[in-house]
């Protein structure tokens, strides 16, 4: 390993600031020695925001947890066995992990041996633009070529890629998310290769792991070529058989991403995973339970997959309406951005007034709040109808011509209603 540091980090705020100082000089009290490691020195590099920040040292474990403490920092044994201890200060996490060298690896439970060595250290790590370090003064260090990597847009193993995945074939999955946020084509021949052919030993991976993945593959900015190439190179197939709206997803994401400019519309997994799609509510619910998705998460996929009602440009106001009742303005968004996506990935060119006619769906979603329906089966019973499948045949029909008249109906005027239903019901004439 290049001991010597090859570059600097412009100053970072997250190094600079307060609570990762005092994490730091609790680590170096006593003389240790420790780097920045992994995301955190990857995407300072690239200028992007980075989303935590992993610590490396020398000291053993129960040491790291001494020094933390001595200082008054909170400490966590979050994987003490395999060195990792997280940091607690305010707000901010801090996951501190001993320098190791994996001896034996099964999936994610490694066998370690701890080091002194940082060579050793990163040799264990995926990707050589993971295993970037930096020292607290922001020096980097780079053992494996990682930051012409980095600017190329490479995404190459450490090591041999075939014995890296045999490790851990989570890695194979981490490949293509890492290619999706930081590659660019062509992806490295050697690493494709070894993809395809450990993509078999894909199922042994638990449902959470796998999920953990997809899902951050599919927050990417334009996850839809990726996973064609995952596609392509038969990988996709073990883990989401179900995948095969590439095109509609890659048009979703364009529309969540710069297509519309909408505070309510986010990039969203669920959305994207539905838009990636082609099944039925059973499928859907399949998938869910592979991907260890949760209740509500489910429930969602699963109405965006088997949509009760079907948005499209060409509804009316009152069919908008109608539909915003019965979904919701959330899930109604959802199914016109996956309908829009759709429409678009099969015509390329909108119809005269389509684009804006779309748009106007999403604005009614966002404009729209819940209404309710002013009378109750309270109400029928008080006109005199029996307790039976009769209230709910009258107050069906209220509801109708509630609808018809777009929710505006006072109590009054629907009371007034229900009265002269109930009047016709028994053949009586209006007075
Ligand atoms: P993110 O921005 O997603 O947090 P990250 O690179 O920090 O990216 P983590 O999952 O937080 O990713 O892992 C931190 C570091 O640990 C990685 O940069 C990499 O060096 C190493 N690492 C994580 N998972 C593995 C793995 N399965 N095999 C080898 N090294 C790994
Ligand atoms: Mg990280």
């Amino acid at each position: 390993m290049t001991l010597q540091p090859v570059g600097q980090l412009t100053p970072q705020p997250w190094m600079r600031a307060e609570e990762t100082r005092a994490v730091v000089a609790a680590l170096t009290a006593e003389g240790a020695e420790v780097r920045f490691v992994g995301g955190c020195v990857r995407d300072a590099v690239l200028k992007r925001s980075i989303k935590d920040v992993d610590i490396a040292t020398h000291d053993p474990p129960e040491r790291v947890m001494a020094l933390l403490r001595k200082a008054g920092i909170q400490a966590i044994p979050t994987g003490i066995e395999h060195g990792t201890v997280t940091a607690v200060v305010g707000p901010c996490h801090f996951e501190i992990t001993t320098l190791r060298c994996d001896v034996e690896t099964f999936g994610r439970k490694a066998r370690v041996q701890f080091t002194d060595s940082w060579a050793a250290d990163a040799a264990r790590r995926d990707f050589t633009i993971n295993a970037l370090f930096a020292d607290p003064e922001g020096r980097i260090y780079d053992p494996f070529d990682g930051l012409a990597d980095l600017g190329a847009g490479r995404i190459r193993f450490v090591g041999d890629p075939v014995q890296r995945i045999r490790e851990d074939v989570l890695r194979l999955l981490r490949f293509f998310r890492f290619f999706a946020y930081y590659g660019t084509p062509p992806p490295d021949v050697d690493a494709l290769a070894a993809c395809r052919a450990m993509a078999p030993y894909l199922p042994r991976l638990s449902g959470e792991r796998v999920s953990g993945e997809i899902i951050r593959l599919l927050m990417a900015p334009d996850p839809a070529s990726v996973l064609l190439l995952m596609q392509g190179e038969r990988v996709l197939p073990h883990v989401l058989p179900e995948a095969a709206e590439f095109g509609r997803l890659r048009l979703l994401s364009w529309l969540e991403g710069r297509g519309l400019r909408l505070d309510s519309v986010k990039p969203d997994p669920i959305r994207r995973l539905a838009a990636l799609l082609r099944t039925d509510a059973e499928g859907a619910a399949a998938v869910a339970s592979r991907l260890r998705l949760s209740n509500a998460q489910t429930d969602r996929l699963v109405a965006l997959c088997a949509p009760a009602v079907l948005p499209d440009a060409a509804m009316d106001d009152r069919a908008v309406r109608r539909a915003l009742r019965r979904l919701g303005a959330d899930r109604f968004r959802d199914l016109v951005l996956i309908a829009w996506a759709g429409r678009k990935a099969v015509e390329a060119r909108p119809h005269p007034g389509e684009t804006e006619a779309w748009q106007r769906l999403l604005e009614m979603a966002d404009a729209w709040r819940p209404v309710e329906l002013p009378v109750r089966g309270r109400d029928v019973l008080d006109l005199g109808v029996p307790r039976g499948p009769e209230v709910g045949r009258v107050l069906g029909e209220v509801e109708r011509w509630w609808e018809d008249g777009d929710y505006r109906a006072s109590r009054a005027e629907t009371l007034e209603k229900l009265n002269s239903i109930v009047r016709d019901g028994r053949g009586e004439r209006p007075a």
